[in-house]
């Protein structure tokens, strides 16, 4: 390694990412060390806006007071005590969720991806106890260019090479069909061995790919039919993000399995959580799921102070308004390198008209350098989804910095 004293700070620190961490993302070059509502500052004091929000984790803002009070209290009384004995907030934070989203029981876990996995496994279940299917025959469908994760069941259902090639082998069956198709998804659900389909109401990672109006509505209905579970992962397009409180609302339909995480603690901690009624949640017995720091009580009281900042401070409607807002402003800008502006609420992305592979990423690094950070997803897909709490005033300077780094 380069001595550190030739290099800037900054470079120090992301050289030692290089030395002793593994390769597997490739960030932008800041070094981001805090963070307040739509502002992270850099190790030099640069200030930035966040256009990503942790993927949508930071619905709330960075370092949300109310959020990191609540944080802080509950961490010098008690963090964890795993599942083995009962803590004192943990019912008081399934029965604030459950009223909140209108379910009969919830599943707490951390990540999302463990989040996903416990919807399968309680899909699989469902299949067995309930609808009757054979053991070891349940399917699950998912829409192509899906993302649940990174564990080998998630990747098994994407269709992306980049997350499953060279991890196999691979869990069995998934069926996949075209994101947005309604006649492959009735087709599929002729099958008897489906237990439920998998989605995102907006993919997300994919490029903000947002589907059909009536898509959700429709899906839901044909499930419904087919005796088949409705799996809504609003991981990413939940709690306010697209200007409704979960996504799926845009459509009214109730997902039998509800999958949420990231901004379930407003960016603090890992929080996930499953939501469903009885019949499914209750074929799953004790010792048969779980998770050493599912459920404990410092998530549970984060997660509780995170929704009610949602409610508290209308981050709903912010998203809404806002987000018709800024898909306006963009659009007003004509510019000729963008393609195609779209989105829900605050979760937008711009497609660029260009058939050059590097130009989403140096655009990223120009954006970088005039103070907003955001990411490209398969490289001329600009992903733009802020906190929830940016202000009109603050969308303006955005755009103005977005105009100016095209060019
Ligand atoms: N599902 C969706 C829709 C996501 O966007 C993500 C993460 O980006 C996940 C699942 C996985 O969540 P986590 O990274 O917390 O495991």
């Amino acid at each position: 390694m380069t001595t550190a004293t030739t290099l800037s700070r900054a470079e120090y620190l992301m050289e030692l990412e290089e030395q002793h961490g593994a390769h597997n993302y490739h960030p932008l070059p800041v070094v981001l060390e805090r963070g307040r509502g739509v502002y992270l500052w850099d190790v030099d004091g640069k200030r930035y806006y966040d256009f990503l929000s942790a993927y949508s984790a930071v619905n709330q803002g960075h370092c949300h007071q109310l959020i990191v009070d609540v944080l802080k209290k509950q961490a010098e009384k008690l963090t964890l005590t795993s599942r083995a004995f009962h803590n004192n907030v943990l019912g008081e934070y399934e029965k604030y969720i459950t009223e909140y989203f209108g379910y009969d029981k919830v599943l707490p876990m951390n990540t999302g991806v463990e989040a996903v996995e416990t919807a399968i496994k309680l899909a699989r279940r469902w299949a067995y106890e309930v609808k009757g299917i054979k053991d070891n025959k349940a399917k699950i469908i998912v829409p192509e260019g899906n993302f649940h994760g990174r564990t080998i069941l998630a990747i098994s259902a994407s269709t992306d090479p980049s997350s499953f090639a060279g991890f196999g082998p691979l869990v069995p069956n998934f069926v996949v069909v075209p994101y947005n198709d309604l006649t492959a998804l009735s087709k599929a659900l002729e099958d008897k061995d489906v237990a439920g389909f998998l989605v995102e109401p907006i993919q997300g990672e994919a490029g903000v790919n947002v589907p059909d109006e009536n898509y959700l509505a429709k899906a839901k209905f044909l499930c419904e039919k087919a005796n088949v579970l409705f799996i809504a992962d609003e991981i990413q397009t939940g709690l306010g993000r697209t200007g409704k409180l979960l996504a799926c609302d845009w459509e009214e339909v109730r997902p039998d399995i509800l999958i949420l995480g990231k901004a379930l603690s407003g960016g603090t901690l890992p929080a996930s959580a499953v939501l469903c009624d009885n019949e499914i949640m209750m074929t799953i017995k004790p010792g048969e799921h779980g998770s050493t720091y599912g459920g404990n009580p410092l998530a549970c009281k984060v997660a509780m102070a995170a929704l009610q900042v949602i409610k508290d401070e209308n981050l709903v409607y912010n998203a809404f308004y806002l987000g018709k807002y800024f898909r306006n402003e963009l659009a007003r800008l004509k510019h000729p390198m963008i393609k195609e502006i779209r989105g829900k609420g605050l979760l937008n992305a711009i497609v660029l008209d260009t058939e050059d592979e590097t130009f989403g990423w140096d655009l990223c690094v120009r954006l970088m350098e005039n103070g907003l950070l955001a990411k490209p997803t398969h490289n001329y897909i600009i992903r733009l989804a802020p906190p929830l709490c940016i202000t009109k005033e603050q969308i303006d300077d955005c755009v103005a910095i977005i105009a100016k780094s095209l060019g």
